[in-house]
């Protein structure tokens, strides 16, 4: 073997082993020579002590050490010395067990500023396997490392900033991968008992939102205060938040977008935690629920007490029809005509005083119908029985589907409606032989409805009374202290059938009473009303 150690100019030859055999492949050894030559790779070739024998072109370029000033030195020299020992120990030790080794040193260039290399050094084993020389490869990876710097420093600067916003905030991709979240977004996670907060969330705008979601996105604009309740159920209380969102575009950063661009739609959906916000709103309106409850309780108790006094009154005004039919039916005789007229006098007057009871019905409600959650009308109305269900020591077992769509409905008739069936349950459960006082509640959706499912601990309700329940003035309970009319499942019928649903008694459930309920979706595509936004 034989090395050439003249001091070489950049036409130097490259000095190769005697059983280097390039020409075995086909390529002459000259080829070889000037690839190394016109390398833009600082390459060097030591001797076994790391002394210099060979360094190329741009080895001169990049330590600024021309090749008569390096030929004969040891590489230490390029050492900045600030490298630790143990980079260099790791390097020998590779080198030692024949192994090339690859990594980055802080080199020093000749006119003394700092740079940093990226080695690979690899031994050169002649036939008997021993190491007779080492190549060393390198280049300046200084501006590199900067700009992987400048990433590093400006994904931290991203990450603090996202960190300092006070509301969860999550960027996510096409896919729903969410690409960058912070604190307040994770404590949203542990705070609701979700993994992946953001799934329901995305869930539950894009059904409210329908096609306006497709086209917010295609027109890369975004949506402000989509109010969402959500409701974990048992002991926790339902949570609001103000859903903001912002589609946009950016260049994907991959080889793909090299010659052609490429981009991809991220959205940043921000969660405001409006809870505190919406608690003293729903005390405000409880407080008014309550004065309006009372009010419409009052003109729904007149309403009975008119609706009975024209039942009493409408059983004799028919059978005092019936009588006159009879007497016309035998023909006027003489002592039938006096009769018949004093019938007639009764029958007149009977039927006025029907008339006038009639005027004097109260009209019901004539508000409209807008967007209403069944989850928040029930917890209102659980609100305002909290005095009752605690001094009948009810267990409340509270199960609502978290995000409920809304139905469009008569917001004050439905929850009437459903305080009327928990009333009806907490008297059941009230009534005396009743040990276990249990009140469950839980809510779902189908494809076209939502369910809600009432059921209590109490006595039941027999099979041959579940249609009559339904009829006016039908009542099974004694007063218990309350005024029972039997009007009350009347009412909640009639509200049932004004939303096109569906009530009945679960025939199936033995342990006492379960009231099934459903009510037809609203069709959201056409609301002006944000749903859930109750003012
Ligand atoms: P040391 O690590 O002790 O090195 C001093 C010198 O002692 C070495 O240069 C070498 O001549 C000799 N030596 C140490 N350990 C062994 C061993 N196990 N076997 C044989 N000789 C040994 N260093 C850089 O900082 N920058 C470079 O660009 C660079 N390029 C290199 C390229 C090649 C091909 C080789 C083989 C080594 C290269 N080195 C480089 C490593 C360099 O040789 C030194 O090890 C390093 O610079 C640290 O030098 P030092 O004086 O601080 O201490």
């Amino acid at each position: 073997m034989t090395t050439d150690t003249r001091a070489p100019d950049d036409d130097q030859p490259l000095p190769l082993a005697d059983d280097s055999k390039p020409q075995r492949q086909g390529l002459p050894a000259e080829l070889f020579m000037e690839t190394v030559r016109q390398s833009p790779i600082a390459i060097s070739i030591t001797d076994e002590k790391a002394n210099i024998i060979y360094v190329n072109k741009a080895f001169s370029e990049i330590t600024g050490y021309a090749p008569k000033e390096s030929i004969g030195c040891n590489e230490s020299m390029l050492s900045d010395q600030r490298t630790p020992k143990k980079v260099y120990d790791e390097l020998w030790g590779k080198l030692q067990e024949q192994i090339p080794w690859r990594g980055r040193l802080l080199n020093r260039h000749k006119d003394g500023h700092a740079y940093l290399a990226e080695l690979t050094v690899a031994p050169i084993l002649n036939l008997q396997g021993e190491t007779t020389h080492y190549i060393g490869m390198h280049r300046d990876v200084t501006d590199i490392y900067l700009l992987e710097q400048q990433v590093i420093d400006q994904k931290l600067l991203i990450e603090t900033v996202v960190d300092s916003i006070p509301v969860a905030a999550i960027l996510l991709d096409e896919t729903d991968r969410i690409v960058l979240d912070n604190q307040a977004y994770k404590a949203l996670g542990s705070d609701l008992g979700l993994r992946e907060p953001s799934m329901v969330f995305l869930e539950s705008l894009r059904e409210e939102m329908g096609e306006e979601w497709e086209r917010l996105k295609r027109g890369g604009k975004g949506f402000r205060n989509r109010e969402i309740r959500y409701d974990r159920g048992g002991r926790y209380g339902p949570r609001w938040f103000a859903c903001a969102g912002t589609w946009f575009s950016r260049g994907d950063g991959g080889v793909d977008g090299f010659f052609r661009e490429t981009a991809r739609t991220y959205l940043l959906l921000t969660l405001d935690d409006i809870t505190q916000q919406k608690k003293s709103e729903a005390d405000i309106r409880l407080n008014a629920l309550k004065a309006l409850m009372a009010e419409e309780e009052k003109m729904q108790s007149f309403r009975e007490t008119l609706l009975g006094a024209m039942h009493h009154i409408q059983g004799p005004v028919n059978l005092l029809n019936a009588a006159k039919t009879l007497l016309e039916r035998r023909g006027r005789e003489q002592q039938n005509t006096a009769l018949l007229d004093i019938l007639e006098q009764i029958l007149a007057a009977g039927e006025e005083s029907m008339a006038r009871l009639k005027q004097c019905l109260p009209e019901a409600e004539a508000a409209g119908r807008s967007p209403v959650n069944l989850n928040q009308l029930l917890h209102e109305s659980l609100v305002l029985l909290t005095h009752r269900l605690l001094s009948a020591g009810v267990v409340v077992d509270w199960k609502p589907t978290p995000v409920l769509p809304t139905v469009m409905g008569l917001e004050n008739r439905l929850r009437a409606m459903l305080k009327q069936i928990l009333e009806n349950a907490i008297d059941a459960m009230n009534q005396s032989g009743v040990a276990k006082r249990e009140l469950r509640i839980s809510t779902w959706p189908d494809e076209e409805a939502i369910h809600v499912c009432i059921e209590d601990s109490g006595p039941g309700i027999a099979e041959n009374l579940r249609i009559k329940a339904f009829e006016p003035f039908f009542t099974t309970k004694n007063s218990g202290g309350r005024r029972h009319s039997g009007m009350g499942l009347t009412m909640a019928q009639e509200v049932i059938n004004q939303h096109l649903g569906l009530i009945r008694f679960d025939p199936a459930y033995k342990e006492g009473c379960r009231v099934h309920i459903q009510l037809p979706i609203q069709n959201r595509q056409n609301l002006e009303q944000r749903p859930y936004a109750h003012g």
